[in-house]
């Protein structure tokens, strides 16, 4: 047997964090309530790996969420920061800095002809959100359940892991008002798209959508799908964004736009663009870019945006990105893990749904189909809303002893055994592996991990499911 991990100075500082800030973390992301347990403090990180208070070191596919595509404290970024920091903080004024990250964006991304720079992901969708509603002079949007645009008050609604209902909204504080204008429709739902357009495409402000989602697990949209909403919002004068917070820059330079070949009017990014610190952006045509303030109407600002520190850190990231083009390495390794994560599975009788796109993926744990087809049915059935009545889901039919054997939306995602997830995720910690802490949040492949890594991982994976108890019911 091994001996568990300590963690004594986590659970000291975590006692303290709770007396002073509320649950004792500063994003809900970060609590271990959906796997049990206590989160663990970290110290510092270097590569692909990362370092608690205690001592003990993890193999980090978390990524700070996202933004390590390179690891942790890479040496560019780091030497980046610190020419950086020896200048100063941030001015308030234009820099140099600032033109250098918004055109290797405007170069990379195939939508983005002009950019501003913002503080944070939910900054980002927050101001195309009002940029496309001020360009078309419409109020509704249309977003698709399961996806997460940060918190943002009228885009959350059926925001991933939260409840799905008819634009009611995942928080209190926020007024039925807010998201009136809000439609929801399942994700990859190509006949709800049309049929919502349809009715009242000439409404619709803005479609706003994960190209390929990450914040119900990894997701990706069928290119049926995003070729249905390009082609219904270019009909109807609504401006397409592409939230590509999460896999823009990580599903390949250029984003999931460019794998797509579909290019949006606007585009919305964050994570990688900032190399670990605070950044978003969003950018699009110069023709609705424009309308934004000083040359436009539409009023977005920031103090800090487009801060000196967060732009050298930003620059560094994606020119390594740029001349180095890791992403086939990336994706071959995650497609490595992906695989091996199945085989270890099915070898040990677990059912389970390995999506993989990119250097993003997840292990969803699947339920046999005797456990919960009713429970399913339940579900599916209470979450049928009046903007997209035609629920007739696929989602209680068998396949195999499992049900829905793929996951294309929350409809299926949502069905997954979370209980299962939370002893495969303790049981991967105890072995120096940290993985998200929801199961609805995707896994990252960091450009800093061997292909040793991924076969520790593996075996660990086996180690853990051979403790599972396994059989249906
Ligand atoms: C993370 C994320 C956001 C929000 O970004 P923050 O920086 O956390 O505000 C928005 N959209 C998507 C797709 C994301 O993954």
């Amino acid at each position: 047997m091994r001996a568990p991990l300590e963690h004594a100075k986590s659970h000291a500082l975590f006692a303290a964090a709770c007396q002073l800030i509320p649950g004792g973390v500063n994003s809900p992301a970060r609590a271990f309530g959906a796997v049990g347990g206590e989160p663990v403090f970290m110290e510092r990180g270097e590569g692909a790996y990362l370092y608690d208070v205690d001592g003990n070191t993890y193999l980090d596919f978390v990524q700070s969420w996202g933004p390590m595509i390179l690891g942790h404290a890479h040496p560019d970024v780091v030497a980046a920061l610190q020419a950086a920091l020896l200048k100063g903080t941030g001015f308030g004024t234009p820099t140099e800095a600032e033109n250098d990250l918004a055109s290797l964006i405007v170069d990379a991304v195939p939508c983005i002809e002009k950019i501003r720079l913002v503080n944070s992901g939910t900054e980002a969708t927050m101001s195309a959100i009002r940029l496309a509603r001020g360009y078309t002079g419409r109020d509704k949007i249309l977003k698709f359940i399961g996806n997460y645009h940060g918190h943002v008050d009228s885009l959350l609604v059926a925001a991933g892991s939260a409840g799905a209902t008819f634009s009611v909204p995942d928080s209190p504080g926020i007024t039925p008002g807010t998201t009136r204008d809000t439609i929801l429709l399942h994700f990859n739902d190509v006949d709800g798209v049309k049929r919502v357009f349809k009715e009242c495409g000439h409404e619709i402000a803005a479609v706003i959508v994960e190209p390929v989602a990450g914040n119900m697990g990894c997701v990706a949209g069928s290119s049926n799908f995003l070729y249905e909403l390009r082609h219904r919002t270019a009909e109807s004068g609504t401006v397409l964004i592409f939230d590509e917070v999460m896999c823009g820059f990580r599903v390949g330079y250029g984003g999931a736009q460019a794998r797509f070949s579909i290019t949006p009017d606007l585009t919305t990014l964050g994570k990688v663009i900032g190399g670990g610190l605070p950044v978003g952006a969003y950018g699009g045509t110069k023709a609705i870019m424009d309308h934004v303030l000083p040359l436009g109407p539409v009023f977005q600002a920031g103090t800090l945006s487009g801060n000196p520190l967060a732009c050298a850190a930003g620059i560094a990231t994606l020119k390594v990105l740029r001349d180095t083009n890791p992403y086939p390495a990336l994706e071959r390794k995650a497609a490595y893990l992906a695989e091996g994560l199945e085989d270890e599975a099915r070898a040990a009788g677990i059912p389970v749904y390995v999506s993989q796109w990119g250097t993003m993926l997840t292990l969803f744990f699947l339920r046999h189909a005797s456990e919960n087809k009713q429970e399913v049915a339940d579900r599916i059935h209470s979450k049928t809303f009046s903007g997209s009545a035609v629920e007739k889901t696929t989602a209680t039919s068998t396949s195999g002893n499992c049900v829905s054997e793929k996951i294309v939306d929350w409809r299926t995602a949502s069905n997954c055994d979370t209980e299962r997830y939370a002893v495969f995720f303790r049981g991967m910690l105890q072995r120096g592996i940290y993985l998200p802490c929801s199961q609805y949040e995707a896994m990252f492949i960091s450009n800093a991990m061997t292909d040793a890594d991924i076969e520790t991982t593996l075996n660990a994976a086996k180690e853990v499911f051979a403790t599972f108890e396994t059989g249906a019911g």
